[in-house]
């Protein structure tokens, strides 16, 4: 798994003229069936990539803070929202809340999330690989593969199996 994340970046701009390509013809005329597609490339992934063992999503990007996820976060540190926003978080050039530095602050170094049961929304969707209308975050998705594995290993399966 180290290696692959390793090169992870090179292999996946290789494919980024490819991946482009699959995913403007696939905006074009999605087939009926994605989101079902979609669901059983995420879960087969997902059975054989263990998260813990990688992390690195948690330790290159972090994700955006909306204020549900301020609310509950701060509530189970008990802090005032203002609280943990000024010792946590940053406003980006969206102007939206992110975290202050990477890697995230609430990873551990055994990769585990301290904050994983009131995690930001964006967290418990990363990679969006079984989102619904996966052909409309297609520019999101070119970025995702180049820092998730498991992103990157859905997308060749996608590639394989939908023809477009
Ligand atoms: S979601 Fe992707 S980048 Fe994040 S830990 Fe899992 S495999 Fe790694
Ligand atoms: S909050 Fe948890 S899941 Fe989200 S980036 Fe930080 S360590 Fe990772």
């Amino acid at each position: 798994m180290q290696d692959f994340i390793k090169n992870l970046s090179k292999l996946a701009k290789d494919k980024h003229n490819e991946n482009k390509k699959f995913f403007a013809k696939l905006k074009n005329k999605p087939p009926k069936n994605l989101d079902y597609v979609m669901q059983e490339l995420h879960d087969a992934e997902f059975k054989k990539t263990d998260c813990l063992e990688c992390a690195n999503c948690c330790k290159t990007t972090g994700p955006l803070f909306t204020d549900k996820d301020i609310e509950r976060i701060a509530k189970h540190f008990r802090m005032k929202t203002q609280q943990f926003i000024t010792k946590y978080l940053s406003i980006d050039e969206d102007n939206d809340y992110v975290l202050q530095s990477v890697p995230c602050t609430f990873l551990g170094a055994d990769n585990y999330c301290s904050i994983y049961e009131v995690r930001p929304k964006a967290c418990r969707e990363f990679p969006h690989t079984d989102r619904k209308k996966f052909q409309q975050i297609s520019n999101l998705t070119l970025k995702n593969v180049e820092m998730c594995p498991a992103a990157f290993n859905i997308v060749e399966e996608m590639k394989k199996r939908i023809k477009v």
